[in-house]
């Protein structure tokens, strides 16, 4: 099918802006070159600079931008001295979450032959997995406004079977795309701690009903400690990973460890009807305005937005431009001719950005 998608585009705070232009510039060109797609741009503006300037963290016509999108892009909001007078910061990609319904908190990890990595990564070992996190209740459930007096404190895990039952079915779908793409073997593994805690023995339950539909792929558990230790030791082995939300907190910023760092590490936050795709960085305050940021993971981001189009509109041109988006950044890292300082190169935003442009006309 052919389609036209309107992309609702939040610039964010710090170096949010910087890294969302080149990003977006190198999604003009891949449509532009494709007339099987096309895309449209629309600022939202939100975040904290748009609260210092306005006395408004998300103004009403930004979430109706983001409602109507096809999807969105956001890069990174907050700025850590711009606070509510509670002493809370502004967290627009939160309320996003929560209000679009976005349970599905999908972080890939991989990392590619000649990528630098802390792990001691055995001969043609490569690690390709996804860590998807439950993103609107868990351990989050009570955020803001968990119980605590002088002596105790008290935060509640929810776990629902509505949510469940989605976060599964979307699991295994993703289970099987990535099997049809030649990615991994169609195994989802479910995440827990349900040796312990009857919240997990349900939430496990609800896992084993969902496989049983899925008689293509295949299923197993594991506790979240031991899960812990496997990323790594033999992360290679995993291909779907699904869990609560604070479980998914903790592992996906290992996943990022594995990676060589937040710089690498891409997201996107998916519900039936919306999603948002977002690197897992900050707005890294310490090196805004300077042309510094990494963009590769924001490019990422936007690289799994085209994938994501493609899946949910039935376009393979504009999956296809995504998974060449993605190939291209991971040439470009590989390659280590043109990284960024945080991950042991000298080059700016541009150039990095420029790179990838080049990976993909080469
Ligand atoms: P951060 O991720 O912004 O920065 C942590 C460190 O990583 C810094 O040294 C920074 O320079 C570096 N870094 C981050 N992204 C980089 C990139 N693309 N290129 C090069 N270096 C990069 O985390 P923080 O300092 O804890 O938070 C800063 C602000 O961002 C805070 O206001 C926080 O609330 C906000 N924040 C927003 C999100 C989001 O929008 N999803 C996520 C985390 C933090």
């Amino acid at each position: 099918m052919t389609g036209n998608f309107e992309i609702a585009v939040f610039q964010g705070d710090g170096i949010g802006p910087e890294i969302m232009a080149p990003t977006v510039e190198i999604l003009r060109r891949l449509a532009d070159a494709n007339p099987r797609y096309g895309l449209t741009f629309t600022d939202a503006p939100a975040g904290a600079a748009h609260y210092a300037k306005t006395g408004e963290s998300f103004p009403d016509q930004s979430m109706k931008v983001a409602r109507r999108a096809d999807a969105i892009l956001l890069s990174a909001m907050g700025l850590p001295d711009v606070r509510y007078a509670d002493g809370t910061e502004i967290s627009p990609q939160i309320d996003l979450r929560k209000r679009l319904g976005l349970f599905a908190g999908v972080r890939p990890v991989t990392v590619k032959a000649g990528q630098e990595t802390p792990l001691a990564m055995p001969e043609g070992k490569e690690i390709d997995f996804v860590l998807i996190r439950e993103s609107t209740e868990g351990l989050f459930f009570t955020q803001g406004s968990g119980e605590v007096t002088k002596d105790e404190a008290r935060e509640t895990l929810l776990i629902t079977r509505d949510v469940s039952e989605k976060l599964f079915r979307f699991a295994f779908q993703l289970a099987k795309g990535r099997k049809d793409a030649g990615r991994g073997p169609g195994r989802v593994t479910c995440v827990d701690k349900a040796n312990v805690f009857r919240a997990f023995a349900f939430f496990r339950s609800m896992f084993d009903a969902e496989a049983a539909q899925h008689p293509g792929l295949s299923a197993d558990h594991a506790y979240v400690d031991a899960t812990a230790l496997w990323m790594v030791q033999k992360p290679w082995e995993f291909d779907v990973l699904v869990t609560e939300n604070m479980f998914g907190d903790i592992l996906s910023d290992l996943g990022a460890g594995l990676m060589g760092g937040l710089g690498l590490a891409p997201s996107a936050d998916i519900g039936l009807e919306h999603a948002v795709f977002q690197p897992c960085h900050g707005s890294a305050p310490d090196i805004a305005g300077q042309g510094l940021a990494n963009p590769f993971a924001m490019i990422l981001s936007a690289a799994m937005m085209l994938e994501w189009l493609g899946l949910t509109h039935e376009n393979e041109d504009i999956a296809a431009d995504g998974a060449r988006l993605r190939e291209a950044v991971e040439g470009v890292v590989a390659s280590r001719n043109c990284l960024t300082r945080d991950l042991g190169g000298t080059a700016g935003t541009d150039a990095a950005a420029s790179a990838v442009m080049e990976a993909l006309t080469a």
